[in-house]
């Protein structure tokens, strides 16, 4: 299985990343023949020559859910590709050599893939990677910086980086994501070749399911259809019977809301919801980070050992960093709630409208088609906006509980 085939649904955009793959191995091997010939001007201008696809500076743009990190991932996977087949007109990319297959794990030692769960990136960690991306790759191809979440630089992270990308060692490659082409500094979106992936269709997407994670049809396209294209919330739809329960009491909720009380209980029911979401991921991950840290800085192992004198500010950042992705986790998980929400509420419009497009929620197709009789769809569309104007206030940092309760009760019958 080539890398290519966990991008879903995006075949302009691989088409473009395996031509740039392909020659970026041309100058790789062109440098290298350089060398053993000792006729390296020659053979070095070949590699530079004109026309090549590829660059040292990407972005890669898409709604949440498009796959923006898979395709950069797969993009690093080519690049590291060592497939002997490569030598008889194969394209890089094969899946399987060592080089592959490292990167898609995550333990390619010239591949960083940057990923965080806070809500910025800061000066000093793009710092770090400013200068690890300086090195020479230690596998002689290239050194791959994967930014996941390119949005999230601050505004002086993103004059570090600028110079990074402005100036790139030979064989360093940035691959910044982001939702869209608006959320990075102009400066350095300017200097990068722009990738845009759409919203994969959703038979795409639960083919993905079907042919890698095992999952039968019927599933995979009930949950490709709930979720609208958004893989990794349809896998996790198909596969979790948490999230199918969290998601099962949002759709109960334009239900419940036909008085004040039933729009204030249903608005803090939402907020709890997000905060368990929090609590879960923090139980999952912080004991886990918290033990290693510990043994990191001495500790004896156990709960009580105590830490080593001058150690406490490292375990003071952990538990800030860990405060933060709980405040992340939260706001995530009831931005989920809201695009459900969102996606309710445009059946109903499709149901008035008389569309007869596949509805994304079926499941609760007698919810919708009582709100749709009983209401218009003008009225449908003053709810659309108050789910979008609660998503936004959520987004200026508006307190969440009275962000949800405006929504709620403008969400009410009449
Ligand atoms: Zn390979």
């Amino acid at each position: 299985m080539a890398v290519w085939d966990d991008v879903v649904g995006q075949e302009r955009v691989t088409a473009q990343l395996a031509a740039a793959a392909r020659d970026a191995d041309a100058v790789v091997a062109a440098e290298a023949a350089a060398r053993e010939a000792a006729a390296g001007e020659v053979a070095a201008a070949a590699a530079e020559r004109t026309g090549s696809q590829m660059t040292h500076a990407w972005l890669f743009t898409g709604p949440p859910g498009s796959g923006r990190a898979a395709a950069a991932r797969a993009f690093a996977a080519a690049l590291q590709c060592v497939s002997p087949d490569r030598a008889l007109g194969g394209a890089p990319g094969c899946g399987f050599c060592d080089g592959c297959h490292t990167t898609l794990i995550g333990t390619h030692a010239d591949v960083e893939i940057v990923r965080t769960d806070l809500l910025s990136i800061g000066v000093k960690e793009t710092r770090d990677l400013v200068r690890r991306a300086s090195l020479s790759p230690a596998g002689g191809r290239w050194q791959v910086i994967v930014l996941e979440d390119a949005d999230r630089l601050t505004e002086g992270a993103g004059n570090v980086l600028l110079k990074a990308v402005e100036e790139p060692a030979p064989r360093t490659v940035w691959l910044l994501c982001a939702p869209s082409i608006e959320d990075v500094l102009p400066t350095i979106r300017s200097r990068c070749r722009h990738l845009s992936l759409r919203t994969p269709p959703v038979a795409a997407v639960a083919d993905v399911l079907v042919r890698r994670d095992g999952i039968d049809p019927e599933a995979a396209d009930r949950a490709a259809r709930a979720t609208q294209g958004h893989i990794d919330r349809a896998r996790r739809l198909a596969t979790d019977e948490r999230a199918r329960a969290r998601r099962a009491a949002v759709l109960k909720l334009p239900l419940r809301v036909d008085d004040i009380v039933g729009c204030l209980k249903a608005a803090q029911e939402l907020i709890d919801a997000a905060g368990e979401d929090a609590k879960q991921v923090a139980e999952e991950i912080d004991a886990k980070e918290t033990e290693e840290l510990r043994a990191a800085l001495g500790a004896a192992a156990g709960t009580g050992g105590r830490l080593p004198r001058g150690t406490a500010g490292a375990m003071k950042e952990l538990q800030d960093k860990q405060k933060r992705r709980a405040t992340r986790t939260q706001r995530d998980s009831l931005d989920l709630a809201l695009v459900d929400l969102t996606a309710f509420y445009r059946d109903v419009l499709a149901l008035q409208m008389g569309a007869t497009v596949p509805l994304a929620n079926d499941e609760v197709g007698d919810g919708l088609r009582r709100i749709a009789g009983n209401s218009t769809p003008e009225r449908t569309l003053r709810r659309i906006e108050a789910v979008i104007a609660c998503r936004e206030a959520l987004e200026r940092n508006v307190a969440p509980l009275l962000a949800v309760e405006a929504m709620t009760v403008a969400l009410r019958a009449g």
